[in-house]
């Protein structure tokens, strides 16, 4: 019997349901590793694929292989990210279904590679004319300019993320992509202003410094030397041995024109760029403990890149404006206020910039509707789960482990969902499961009024004393007795030795974490002085004019916090992703030390705990650990009965019935639903796939 399985391709199972010790973690990991150790990284859990980061580049991507997966079964080739790609690409087409492919994993993991090659498999095998190969360029084009603005090299990954992505992916009636959406989640702003030892800010400041030409750096007084510049030295990393900033400069500009973007554009994103570097540079001195700038050649720069008033600027980065009794006031600022009101300049002026480039990109995707066609939408979900759970966090890491909570409730609730569905469209009766609802977790940080975000936000409003240990002794006041949460004065002896007295601890669904309430309320305000928002709306930078609009200037309402902000995405993300039929790939990174061929079993098993692989598996498995549509199912083993070989002429259903009832199965081994047979244990398969090879 011919099949495209080699013998190589069946080390170990190929999908976990078929593991006999399904609960065993040990028995899930041995699989994962024989496989690794065969170049093997993709496996399944039903429909969800598991995948290993291999960091080598493996021969699995060519053209071919994309051939080889379209319009096939997803058990007759071997797992594959294409298979995954091309599944759900079909589901989209056939049932007229809004699709979503969601990709999770720690830093490092493979994700955003992942998410490359699900468009590059669309890029390559969907229909194309020449309007629809311009979106197509667009598409693939987005993501050396997301990443040169958006990624950073980290301590984990050279190319890492440092923000979420949503992508939306249209598609016309004839299945050719016409337009697309991205939208963006928590870009790590502080990295602009400063990096811990060994990592670097966003590539774009190094891809410009290298690569930008003599005249382009003359213009925007820069030198061609990263440790010229204070918000780049901080890491003490300029250079990193995978990454060539110079070709990656190249690659970049020629990106920004695919999209779209002329040359003005390119110049004022540029400006802008340069100006944070120059705003990095401004230094203080003085006297009598008040901030003022020690030397005007910065300002100079800044003046004309951001199209601004030198000496109005100047006072800005240096006072704050007070209004008392109807009258505005100039406040000098001590030298600390003054490198933190320059500081948050920066990143305002970067993270609005990152929206804006996010925007850009957007319009130049946007689909013309035109009559008669339907479109058909396909998500691929990027970066939002991608932290590792460290021992103490900070508000950023709060907000990303709240996101991965989200996500794991809507994980946990569609797979159940889409299990029961099956069983019922079969005519199967389903057996209820038992898991662990993450929802008091989210409930702990999202309700209104007594959740973690609301009693943040109350503490950000409220005038007079607040800090952030007024904050953590309200959530004591209020969460105290929550079972999900401690804090160093609530916790019992041994807790207490691993927490300090300024952290709380919550016991997320993956394991505790310890959150240092240091800066908590600083970052959820995420406060721009006044008078630098003034500036900035007097910028004749034509981007900053659509960055900082003169709304913000009326006292009417106070922006939402940053937390709240995020809950808002947060809840609108999972509204969308509700509605659409979702796919998933589970990234694992097999060593911390981005090595080929290293399993470090330790960090694995780490990553399958939080990733919820085991729940996943059992509810999976709780029902049926095999399930086949019968023509597939008959196509295979009919030759295994006399009855069925070569070809069956009754109804499909029949023929499977006479086939397993040749075979020997018990009627407590299977079940026929309505299109498909359902096996209860993996052995009665193998037995019939061993008889097969016979
Ligand atoms: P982060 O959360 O930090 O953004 P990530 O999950 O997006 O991490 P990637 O940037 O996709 O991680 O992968 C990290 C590195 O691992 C890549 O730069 C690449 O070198 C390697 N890698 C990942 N997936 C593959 C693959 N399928 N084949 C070969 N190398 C890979
Ligand atoms: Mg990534």
């Amino acid at each position: 019997m011919e099949s495209a399985l080699t013998a190589r391709d069946r080390v170990g199972v190929q999908d976990f349901v078929l593991l006999e010790n399904f609960t065993s973690e040990a028995a899930f990991i041995e699989n994962l590793r024989k496989r690794f150790k065969e170049n093997l990284i993709y496996t399944y859990i039903g429909s969800v694929l598991v995948s290993v980061n291999p960091y080598k580049e493996l021969e699995i991507y060519t053209k071919n292989h994309m051939e080889r997966y379209r319009g096939v079964n997803f058990y007759e080739v071997s797992p594959h990210i294409y298979a995954v790609a091309d599944n759900s690409y079909r589901s989209m087409r056939s049932e007229r279904k809004d699709q979503c492919i969601l990709i999770s994993g720690e830093s490092g993991a493979g994700k955003t590679e992942a998410s490359k090659k699900i468009l590059q498999y669309y890029a390559v095998t969907c229909p194309a004319s020449e309007q629809v190969q311009t979106v197509k360029d667009r598409l693939l084009q987005s993501n050396p300019v997301l990443e040169a603005f958006g990624n950073a090299k980290t301590l984990r990954n050279d190319n890492s993320s440092r923000f979420g992505k949503y992508m939306d992916i249209q598609f016309d009636f004839k299945g050719a992509p016409v337009g697309g959406h991205i939208i963006n989640y928590l870009l790590e702003k502080s990295r602009v202003v400063h990096q811990n030892h060994g990592e670097r800010n966003f590539h774009i400041f190094y891809q410009l410094i290298e690569g930008g030409e003599e005249d382009l750096l003359r213009r925007l007084g820069l030198e061609r030397n990263p440790q010229q510049y204070q918000y780049l030295v901080k890491g003490n990393c300029p250079k990193v041995s995978s990454i060539n900033d110079r070709s990656d400069w190249k690659v970049v500009r020629k990106a920004l024109s695919v999209i779209g973007f002329n040359e003005d554009d390119v110049e004022e994103l540029l400006n802008i760029i340069a100006s944070v570097l120059h705003l990095g540079n401004v230094q203080y001195g003085g006297e009598e403990g008040n901030a003022c700038i020690t030397s005007d050649t910065q300002i100079k720069y800044l003046a004309r890149l951001l199209g601004v008033n030198g000496a109005v600027l100047t006072e800005a980065l240096t006072h704050k404006k007070i209004i008392a009794k109807g009258e505005e006031l100039m406040s000098p600022l001590n030298l600390e206020q003054a490198s933190s009101a320059r500081d948050a300049l920066s990143k305002a002026v970067y993270g609005r910039t990152f929206t804006w480039l996010v925007n850009k990109i957007n319009t130049s995707l946007t689909y013309k509707v035109h009559t008669h066609t339907h479109t058909h939408t396909h998500t691929l979900v990027d970066g939002l789960l991608s932290s590792h759970f460290y021992l103490c966090c900070s508000f950023e890491q709060f907000c990303i482990n709240y996101c991965n909570e989200k996500l794991q409730q809507l994980f946990i609730e569609l797979t159940l969902k889409s299990e029961q569905e099956e069983y019922e469209a079969e005519g199967i009766t389903w057996e209820p499961v038992q898991y662990f609802n993450n929802k008091i977790i989210c409930d702990l940080v999202e309700e209104k009024f007594k959740g973690i975000i609301s009693i943040l936000d109350e503490e950000c409003l409220r005038p007079g004393d607040a800090s952030d240990i007024t904050f953590l002794e309200k959530l004591e006041d209020i969460v105290g007795g929550h079972p999900h949460f401690v804090t160093h004065k609530l916790a019992d002896a041994k807790t207490r030795k691993v927490m300090g007295r300024d952290e709380f601890r919550l016991q997320h669904y993956a394991g505790e974490v310890n959150y240092n309430v240091n800066g908590f309320l600083d970052k959820n305000n995420d406060l721009l002085f006044r008078n630098l928002k003034e500036v900035m709306c007097m910028s004749e930078n034509k981007i900053l004019t659509q960055c900082f609009d003169r709304e913000e200037l009326s006292d009417k309402k106070r922006p939402d916090t940053a937390a709240t902000q995020f809950k808002a995405s947060l809840a609108k993300l999972m509204e969308i992703l509700m509605s659409k039929e979702p796919s998933y790939v589970r990234c694992i990174k097999p060593n911390d030390s981005k090595q080929a061929g290293r399993f470090d079993e330790v960090l694995i098993r780490h990553q399958v705990k939080y990733l919820g692989l085991m729940e996943n598996l059992r509810v999976r498995r709780a029902g049926f650990a095999y399930r086949r549509r019968y023509e597939v199912f008959l196509q295979r083993y009919k030759s295994l009965c006399p009855d069925t070989w070569p070809n069956w002429q009754g109804k499909l259903s029949e023929g499977v019935a006479v086939l397993v009832k040749h075979l020997g199965y018990k009627p407590e081994e299977y079940k026929l639903g309505r299109s498909k047979i359902f096996i209860r244990f993996p052995k009665t398969l193998f037995a019939t796939e061993d008889a097969l090879e016979t």
